[in-house]
């Protein structure tokens, strides 16, 4: 068996020893005589996976006892609408900063919910950029200000938690969640899909402030209702339980080795490596601002975009695929998530050095 370097964004590459104990535990889970996928959600044995997923990542991202952690269906694009069916009702109003692609999804979804301001855009660097602070424009009376923590198309990602004077703060971190330590108490609401670092597709987590529910639009599926799937501990309708398991098992993988501090310094040390090298070659080029960088996703273009082709074939042959940048900005682009060993990041310097050496 060989197992590639796998720089997808997502869905995208787990910890391997997550998919051993699944595939050992897949026909028989821990002597119950069914597989995880077969079991009803509201048995016992179910019900003990879901809990200990939910205490385990209530206890790595430190999650305050007046939040809510709700396990969901129809993913950050799902949430795009959710949120503001959920939260615009308090006011009808809310604040929105265009960081790239993904936060524009979220504005523009919003629109049709209430009344949506843009309080920031980083337009004008092409999206390179977080606005700095002092440039936003919030409203006091908005609902809630919505950031998109990191961008994964753009490469951009917060480093730092806005100051939003009271007025709940709401992060799309689809992929950025669990990649370092975070403050939730920051957050009036934080969501993401599941599948970059904490496990397969079809599981969206929000982690939500209790005092922000119940002001649901009269629109709002019941299935989307933070209250209602809040009263009945996600188990309002069938959750996604096979996702809810791998997440389970991801999350104590993390734990074992060493929990947010370690997956931090991993994530930096992974990074930097490539960003030094990035900006020591005059062949590559990442357009994002220094400090802005995400720790997440690299993209970068080759000198001559004729090359991109011949690149990704090269780096196929030497068992690193999903490199091939999104289709609106073309280039490559590298993912990097908790689960990418340092080696699979070393490789791709070495063969990039070698590249460049070949067509430089
Ligand atoms: N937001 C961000 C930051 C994302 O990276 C993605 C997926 N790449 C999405 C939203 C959309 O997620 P989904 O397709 O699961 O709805």
């Amino acid at each position: 068996m060989t197992r590639v370097f796998n720089f997808s964004p997502g869905p995208a590459t787990l910890p391997e020893p997550v998919l051993r104990q699944a595939a050992q535990e897949m026909l028989d889970w821990r002597g119950s005589g069914m597989s995880v996928m077969e079991m009803s959600h509201r048995g016992k044995e179910f019900m003990s996976i879901h809990a200990e997923a939910e205490a385990t990542l209530r206890e790595l991202l430190a999650i305050p006892a007046n939040y809510k952690v709700l396990f969901m269906q129809g993913g950050a694009i799902g949430e795009n609408a959710i949120v503001p069916m959920n939260l615009i009702g308090r006011t009808g109003r809310a604040d929105y900063v265009l960081t790239g692609d993904w936060s524009k999804k979220s504005y523009k979804e919003a629109r049709n919910f209430g009344t949506v301001n843009v309080a920031a855009t980083a337009e004008s660097s092409k999206f390179t950029a977080i606005p700095e602070q002092a440039a936003w424009k919030l409203d006091p009376g908005a609902s809630y200000v919505h950031i998109c923590s990191n961008e994964t198309i753009g490469g951009v990602q917060f480093h730092w938690t806005p100051d939003t004077a009271g007025v709940p703060l709401v992060a799309d971190m689809s992929s950025d969640i669990l990649s370092r330590a975070l403050d939730v108490s920051k957050y009036g609401l934080i969501y993401a899909g599941a599948q970059k670092n904490m496990g397969p597709s079809g599981l969206t987590v929000v982690i939500v402030r209790e005092d922000l529910l119940g002001h649901a639009l009269p629109v709002t599926p019941s299935a989307f209702n933070y209250k209602t799937q809040a009263e009945n501990d996600s188990m309002y309708n069938t959750p996604p339980t096979y996702a809810i398991y791998i997440m389970g098992l991801v999350l104590q993988h993390v734990k074992a080795t060493g929990g947010m501090p370690a997956v931090e310094e991993h994530n930096r040390a992974k990074a930097r490596l490539l960003y030094d090298f990035l900006d020591g070659s005059s062949f590559y080029r990442n357009p994002v601002a220094k400090e802005d960088r995400s720790l997440m996703n690299v993209p970068f273009w080759l000198k001559d975009a004729a090359l991109d082709e011949a690149f990704l074939k090269g780096a196929q042959a030497r068992g690193m695929i999903q490199l091939k940048g999104h289709r609106s900005v073309g280039g490559m682009r590298a993912s990097i998530y908790n689960a990418m060993p340092t080696e699979g990041v070393q490789a791709l310097v070495q063969y990039m050095k070698e590249f460049e050496s070949q067509h430089g």
